[in-house]
């Protein structure tokens, strides 16, 4: 838990978020400002900064993937198709630094970098 980070605050249930799914390793709640019919983040409860510190944390970042995997299912999304992305770093546009998988679907989602 770092206080100053605010998806460990999400986790502890200081700031309210609509909860999805969540197990002992993972919370899965729905994005603020959703991009898509579908938008949930995926994080681990343990503070990882971005994708390269879950790697290095590879029970954890087992733990997103199936966990993203299972909101995809929840959601209804595993027949049409959904995107997982990891935004890392300044040029990937991170703004949290709490690693987040977005579960992004519902619709189609169009080119890659668009
Ligand atoms: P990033 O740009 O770091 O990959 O994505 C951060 C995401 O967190 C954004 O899509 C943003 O809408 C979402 N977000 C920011 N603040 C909050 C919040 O307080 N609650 C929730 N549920 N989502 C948030």
């Amino acid at each position: 838990m770092e206080n100053s980070c605010l998806f460990c605050r999400i986790v502890a249930g200081e700031i309210p978020a609509t909860i999805v799914h969540r197990t002992d390793t993972t919370l899965a709640f729905r994005d603020i400002d959703p991009k898509a019919p579908t938008h949930v983040l995926v994080i681990p409860v343990a503070h990882h900064a971005d994708v390269v510190a879950l790697a290095a944390d590879p029970a954890a970042a087992a733990d997103v993937l199936a966990a993203a995997a299972e909101v995809a299912a929840i959601e209804g999304l595993t027949a049409d198709g959904f995107r997982v992305i990891f935004n890392t770093g300044r040029h990937g546009g991170q703004e949290v630094f709490h690693v987040h998988a977005h579960v992004v679907g519902g619709a189609p989602l169009g080119p890659m970098l668009a």
